[in-house]
C-alpha cells in the first residue's frame, strides 16, 4: 500500500502514550506505561534499556501497532494507528513493519528460507526468495536454508527472525532483544546488520540488556517504571551502565 504525504523525518510518533493491562486479579488495572512521548526518525537507530518489568517489550508493541493503547496516540508514518481499520493496520504491518520477538515466532512446519521469504512473499515483493537467501547468508546461516526450526539452536532461529526482517524489506524494524540468544560473536554480527540496516528510509528500535549493544544506538531511551527516565545521545557503554544504575537497576554482567 501507498504511504499518504507526512512528515517524513519521523517514522513514529508517540504522543503521551500509555498503557494498561486488567488484572487477573483484582478490578485495578495494571499501568504498564505511562505519559511516554517519543519520535523515530528515518534512517535512525532508537535502543531501549531498563530494567526486567519496565515495560520495554510493551512499548515496542505499542509502537509497532501490535498493542493497542491505553492513552495517547502512535502515529505511523504520520497515521494514528488507532484510528485504521484493522485491514489497513494489517497491511501496513505487512508491507512496512518487521518485529523480531524474543521467541522468535518462526513457523515450525516451514524451512529457514521459507520463513525468512515469507513477508516478503505475502506482500507479493519481486525477488522475495532471493531476499531470504541472501539475508540467510548474512546472518551466517545460508547453509542451513532447508533446515525445519526444530532442527535449529536457538541461536540460529533468532538469526533467521533477523533474516526474515532483513529479507522483508520493512521501513521500521522492532527488535524485542535480537542478541539475547547469541554467542558475543555472532551477537556483533547481527547487530551490524541490524545497524547497517538503520539508514535511509529505514528505521531500527531496538530493546536490549546489553550495554554494548545499546551504545551502537543514535540515541538511547532508558525505561523505568513505564517512563522515559533518560534519554542519551550519542550513548558510550559507560554512559550507558550509569543511566541503567541510576534508574534503579543492578548491572548486569559483563
Ligand atoms: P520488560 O520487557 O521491560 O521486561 P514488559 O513490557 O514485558 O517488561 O512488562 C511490563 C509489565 O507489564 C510487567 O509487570 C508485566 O507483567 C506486565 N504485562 C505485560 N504484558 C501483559 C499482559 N498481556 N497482561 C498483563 N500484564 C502484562
Ligand atoms: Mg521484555
Amino acid at each position: 500500500m501507498t504511504i499518504a504525504t507526512y512528515d517524513a523525518r519521523h517514522l513514529i510518533e508517540a504522543e503521551h502514550v500509555s498503557k494498561s493491562f486488567d488484572s487477573a486479579k483484582s478490578s485495578e488495572s495494571v499501568i504498564v506505561l505511562r505519559d511516554v512521548s517519543l519520535r523515530v526518525q528515518s534512517g535512525e537507530m532508537v535502543a531501549i534499556v531498563g530494567p526486567s518489568g519496565s515495560g520495554k517489550s510493551t512499548l515496542l508493541y505499542c509502537l509497532a501497532g501490535l498493542e493497542p493503547v491505553t492513552g495517547g496516540a502512535v502515529k505511523l508514518f504520520g497515521r494514528d494507528v488507532s484510528g485504521l481499520r484493522r485491514n489497513t493496520l494489517a497491511k501496513l504491518r505487512r508491507d512496512h513493519v518487521g518485529f523480531v520477538f524474543q521467541s522468535y515466532n518462526l513457523i515450525p512446519s516451514l524451512t529457514a528460507a521459507e520463513n525468512a521469504g515469507l513477508p516478503g512473499r505475502l506482500a507479493r515483493r519481486r525477488g522475495a526468495v532471493a531476499a531470504a537467501q541472501e539475508s540467510l547468508r548474512a546472518v551466517g546461516l545460508g547453509e542451513r536454508d532447508r533446515f525445519l526450526p526444530g532442527k535449529l539452536s536457538g541461536g540460529q532461529q533468532q538469526r533467521v527472525a533477523i533474516a526474515r526482517v532483513l529479507a522483508s524489506g520493512a521501513s521500521l524494524v522492532f527488535a524485542d532483544e535480537p542478541t539475547g540468544a547469541l554467542d558475543t560473536r555472532t551477537g556483533e554480527q547481527v547487530l551490524s546488520l541490524l545497524r547497517d540496516a538503520a539508514a535511509g528510509e529505514r528505521s531500527v528500535v531496538m530493546v536490549t540488556h546489553d550495554l554494548e549493544a545499546a551504545a551502537r544506538a543514535d540515541r538511547v531511551l532508558v525505561l523505568r517504571d513505564g517512563v522515559i527516565h533518560a534519554e542519551l545521545l550519542s550513548p558510550t557503554s559507560d554512559s550507558v551502565l550509569d543511566a541503567v544504575r541510576a534508574a534503579g537497576e543492578e548491572a548486569p554482567a559483563a
